[in-house]
């Protein structure tokens, strides 16, 4: 099948590319993600998977006129408790459309490879979203191959990102600082 991959980052989508490869599918990726705050790491991420993709053996789209934050934002206010649900699903919805577009015969997401995501949220909301059209959503549980991804991001010297993407999750990751 010809996939249409949406990447969330480089190290998530190693595991992922290698998988759908192994299984004889032609990749290709997708780089959408308004989420990821602030510009300066939304462009580092980019140009990490701009780095590594001739090694991974895919083709990428990047869609950087489409960066805009405030397409994030404006789909999870008011709604921050369940943010991450409208975070995939705009993501998702994108990546459908454009997999619509370029007739391609399925579409999924890297963000099924990570533990610290909400696989079941994901999984029903790809294939919610693809209903029962042309294009239908490629489900696989990557996690398996959890621990071989982070070793070999590492041994390829990858950047590795220490929070999720969005303002909220870096804010998590420094709350510790701004209380001591
Ligand atoms: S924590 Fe991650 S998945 Fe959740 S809203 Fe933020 S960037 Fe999106």
């Amino acid at each position: 099948m010809r996939i249409l991959l949406h990447i969330c980052c480089a190290p998530c989508s190693l595991t992922v590319v290698r998988t759908l490869q192994d299984m004889g599918h032609e990749v290709t990726g997708l780089y959408y993600n308004p989420n990821i705050h602030p510009v300066g790491e939304y462009l580092r991420r980019r140009d990490t998977l701009r780095q590594f993709q001739e090694q991974m053996g895919i083709k990428v789209l990047y869609k950087d006129n489409e960066y805009d934050p405030q397409i994030y934002f404006k789909e999870i206010a008011f709604r921050e408790a369940n943010r991450c649900f409208h975070c995939y699903r705009i993501r998702l919805e994108r990546t459908l459309f454009i997999a619509k577009r370029g007739r391609f015969d399925a579409y999924t997401t890297s963000l099924l490879y990570s533990k610290f995501q909400k696989h079941d949220v994901i999984a029903d909301l790809g294939r919610d979203l693809a209903g029962g059209g042309q294009v239908g959503f490629f489900y696989h549980d990557f996690r398996e191959g959890w621990k071989e991804g982070i070793e070999q991001s590492k041994a390829m010297g990858m950047y590795r990102q220490d929070y999720c993407g969005c303002l909220y999750s870096d804010f998590e990751r420094r709350k510790k600082l701004l209380s001591e």
